[in-house]
C-alpha cells in the first residue's frame, strides 16, 4: 500500500515510517519540521519506497494514498504552548484536511489522539468511556481541546460521510529520537543525568505517568489501523505501569550511574496529577499489550541519548 504519515519526521512518526517500510509499504512522509527533524528520517531518504514532503497540514493536501496516519502536531507542553493558536489550527484544520483527503480517496485514516483528552482525570485508571475533566481556557487547552475537537471531526466524518476511521488515545511514550529540547520528562531527565546537571522535578514529583516504549506503541498503531472496519476506537494505547515522576528520576539516576541531584521547581498550571491507561479494549480488540518494561526501555533510550550527546550516533542508527 501507499501510506501517508503526517508528522512523519517526528519522534513517533519516524519510527512508524521505519515500521511501514519494513512491512513492505510505500511511505509518503509529510512534515513542516516544527518539532521533527530531517535527521530522524535521513536514513530513509533515497530509499525507492520513501518520499519526504515539506508541508503544513493546516493547508489542503492533494495526494493519492491508500491509508493515512495523522500524527502532525507538536506534542510536548513546551512546544505546543510556543504558538498555541497554530497548535489548535494544526489539530483542527489538520484533521479536517486529512478527513477531506480520506473522503475523496476512500482511504482509511488514523488519528493520533491523546490521554490529554481526559485532562486531570477523576477516574483512575482511565477507560475510553470516561469523558474527561479538561480546562477549556488554560495553557494546556490549545492541545487538549484541539485534540478533542479532532476526535469530534473524525466521528462526524465517519457518521456523515462513512469515512473509515481509527482513533488511538496515546499515553506518554518515550524512546530514541525524542527531541532533547522539547522538555518532556523522560528526555529531560536522561539528558540532565548524562550531563551531570540537576534533575528538575516539577512540584513534589508525586504526580504519576505511565510510560510506554515506542516500539510497543507503533505495533499498536499498525494493529489498530489494520483492524476490522467496525473498530473505530477511540482505543487507549499505553503501558499501564504507573510511576511517580520522582520514581522515574530515581530509575534514570540508577541506570545512568549519574551523580545528578534532584531539584524541585514549580508545578506548571493544570499539570495532571495522575494518568494510567485502562488497556482492556486494546487487548480485546487488537490482541495488543506492551511488552517492554520501563527499565529496558530506559536503557535503550539512554544509549541513544548518550550517543547523540557525544556525537557518536545519529537518529538513523536506532
Ligand atoms: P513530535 O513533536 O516529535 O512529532 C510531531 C511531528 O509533527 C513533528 O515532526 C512536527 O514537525 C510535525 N508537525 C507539527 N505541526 C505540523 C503541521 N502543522 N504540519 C505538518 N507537520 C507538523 O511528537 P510525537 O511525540 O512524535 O507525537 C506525534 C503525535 O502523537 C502527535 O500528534 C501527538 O499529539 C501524539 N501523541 C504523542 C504522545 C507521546 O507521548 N509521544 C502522547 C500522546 C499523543
Ligand atoms: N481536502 C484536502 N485534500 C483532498 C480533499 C480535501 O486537503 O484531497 C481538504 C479540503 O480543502 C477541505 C477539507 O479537506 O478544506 C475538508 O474537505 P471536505 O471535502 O470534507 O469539505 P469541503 O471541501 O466540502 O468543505
Ligand atoms: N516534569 C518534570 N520535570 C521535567 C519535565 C516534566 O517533573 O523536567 C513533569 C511534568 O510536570 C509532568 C510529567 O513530568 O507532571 C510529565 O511531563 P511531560 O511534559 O513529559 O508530559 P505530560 O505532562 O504532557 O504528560
Amino acid at each position: 500500500m501507499r501510506v501517508l504519515v503526517t508528522g512523519g519526521a517526528g519522534f513517533l512518526g519516524s519510527h512508524l515510517c521505519d515500521r511501514l517500510l519494513q512491512d513492505g509499504h510505500e511511505v509518503l512522509c509529510v512534515d513542516n519540521f516544527f518539532t521533527g527533524s530531517k535527521s530522524n528520517v535521513q536514513h530513509l531518504v533515497g530509499a525507492p519506497a520513501f518520499e519526504l514532503l515539506r508541508h503544513d497540514v493546516t493547508l489542503p493536501l492533494i495526494v493519492e494514498v491508500d491509508q493515512i496516519y495523522n500524527l502532525a502536531c507538536p506534542a510536548s507542553p513546551v512546544h505546543y504552548q510556543h504558538d498555541p493558536v497554530h497548535t489548535m489550527k494544526t489539530s483542527v484544520l489538520g484533521a479536517m484536511n486529512m478527513l477531506g483527503l480520506a473522503k475523496r480517496l476512500g482511504a482509511r485514516v488514523f488519528q493520533a489522539s491523546t490521554s490529554e483528552v481526559y485532562g486531570d482525570p477523576e477516574v483512575h485508571p482511565q477507560p475510553e468511556s470516561y469523558w474527561g475533566k479538561v480546562n477549556p481556557i488554560g495553557i494546556r487547552s490549545c492541545y487538549d481541546e484541539g485534540k478533542r475537537c479532532a476526535e469530534t471531526l473524525f466521528f462526524d466524518y465517519h457518521r456523515r460521510h462513512d469515512v473509515s476511521i481509527k482513533v488511538a488515545r496515546i499515553f506518554n511514550t518515550y524512546g530514541p529520537r525524542m527531541n532533547p529540547e522539547d522538555g518532556r520528562v523522560v528526555s529531560n531527565f536522561i539528558v540532565q543525568a548524562l550531563r551531570g546537571d540537576d534533575i528538575t522535578i516539577y512540584g513534589e514529583g508525586l504526580q504519576t505517568r505511565s510510560f510506554c516504549y515506542v516500539d510497543d506503541l507503533v505495533d499498536g498503531f499498525v494493529r489498530l489501523m489494520n483492524s476490522d472496519v467496525s473498530v473505530t476506537g477511540p482505543v487507549n494505547l499505553g503501558n499501564p505501569g504507573e510511576f511517580t515522576v520522582r520514581q522515574l528520576a530515581e530509575r534514570v539516576i540508577a541506570l545512568t550511574g549519574s551523580s545528578s541531584r534532584l531539584v524541585f521547581k514549580p508545578l506548571p498550571q493544570d499539570d495532571p496529577r495522575q494518568r494510567q491507561p485502562d488497556i482492556r479494549l486494546a487487548e480485546e480488540l487488537l490482541g495488543w499489550e506492551p511488552l517492554i518494561e520501563l527499565d529496558d526501555g530506559l536503557r535503550k533510550t539512554i544509549t541513544y541519548f548518550d550517543g547523540l550527546l557525544s556525537g557518536k550516533s545519529t537518529a538513523g542508527a536506532v
